[in-house]
């Protein structure tokens, strides 16, 4: 694009709420074949609530100790945690807790009044209940055995209750929990208390209302959809057929660091460029990757700096404004 093509770009741009970082992004939105979402706080508005709480604790010292360790993570499924404690007025004033660790794309664990507490998803609890067998083997065929062993135990404990309603009972199979609330669509997490898995928790998060037309524009100027996201199969699988993203367009259980990953394994994949539409911390590579990276302007700092546009009012519909801004550029000059 010449100079003055750039000038009125940006200056368009910035009147729509885009920021445009990078002018170069102008002679890649020609031939963008694939705009890649990522699912929490990029296609969903990313304020997941908790919807079940299933525990053979009681519920309040089970949230409260959730609570506690969440409260040392930002990321959204934390927030919706520590707002379900304050709901029920829960004190969880003292947050201290020993020997935090976050996992990203994983889970969150630390010690918290002494116990050892983990809240993640399924991935990481079966490493985790692998690494907590005393035989510390780290060949992945072993754990693989031990994770199966401990799978065993926890089905041979726990009895056949399936009540939906019961919210505390001592006789939960959490496995099949879990994949009901999966089933629903839900965030799934299982929390562990020194070693033992003591429930389970479901979450859900909104789809932004303009979510299926910013798709289905995109498709009608002959880009493909795809998302990517940390969270199970199924809640991602349920998201996208909301959304009019296909099936086989779908990547789940993707961990943080593989993002990018995907995002060139599709760039390899098709004839021209892609652009990735993102707003967490773990999707700055992905961003820094894609040909157009494009960040959700309420999303945090280090996906904003690693975008090359902004959207600024945080519109996932601004995506098509932004495509339709750099074809009327390019053809300005043309
Ligand atoms: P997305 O790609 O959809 O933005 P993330 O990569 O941020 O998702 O997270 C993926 C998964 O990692 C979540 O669905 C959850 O299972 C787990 N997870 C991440 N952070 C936490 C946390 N603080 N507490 C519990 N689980 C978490
Ligand atoms: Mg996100």
């Amino acid at each position: 694009a010449t100079p003055t093509a750039i000038t009125v770009g940006i200056g368009r741009g910035a009147e729509l709420g885009i920021l445009i970082k990078d002018s170069r992004v102008f002679d890649v939105s020609d031939k963008l074949n694939a705009m890649i979402f990522d699912k929490t706080g990029t296609i969903t508005i990313g304020k997941p609530e908790v919807m079940d709480i299933i525990t053979d604790m009681d519920i309040d010292e089970f949230l409260r100790m959730m609570a506690i360790l969440e409260s040392n993570s930002e990321h959204p499924i934390a927030n919706a945690i520590v707002k379900k404690a304050l709901e029920r007025n829960l004190d969880i004033s003292n947050k201290e807790v020993e020997k935090f660790r976050a996992i990203s794309g994983k889970g969150v664990i630390g010690f918290v009044d002494g116990k050892g507490v983990f809240i993640g998803n399924k991935l990481f609890i079966e490493e985790y209940m692998g690494n907590n067998n005393k035989n510390n083997n780290t060949d992945d065929k072993n754990n693989k055995n031990n994770n199966e062993d401990n799978d065993k135990n926890n089905r041979s404990n726990k009895n056949k209750t399936n009540n939906e309603d019961a919210e505390n009972d001592n006789n939960h199979n959490y496995e099949n929990i879990a994949q009901k609330l999966e089933n629903d669509g839900k965030t799934t997490l299982i929390v562990a208390v020194d070693g033992e898995i003591k429930g389970v928790i479901g979450i859900s998060d909104k789809i932004k209302e303009d979510a299926k037309e910013t798709i289905k524009a995109l498709q009608n100027m002959g880009i493909n959809t795809y998302m990517i996201t940390g969270d199970n199969e199924k809640t991602a699988k349920i998201i996208g057929k909301n959304v009019g993203i296909a099936e086989n367009n779908i990547f789940a259980n993707v961990l943080p660091d593989e993002k990018a990953k995907i995002v060139e394994k599709i760039r390899n994949n098709v004839d021209g460029y892609v652009g990735f539409v993102g707003d967490g911390i773990n999707d700055a590579p992905a961003l820094s990757t894609a040909d157009v990276g494009v960040a959700i302007g309420g999303g945090t700092d280090i996906a904003i700096e690693s975008g090359n546009v902004v959207l600024i009012k945080n519109r996932l519909k601004d995506v098509v404004g932004f495509v339709r801004l750099s074809k009327r550029i390019l053809k300005q000059i043309k």
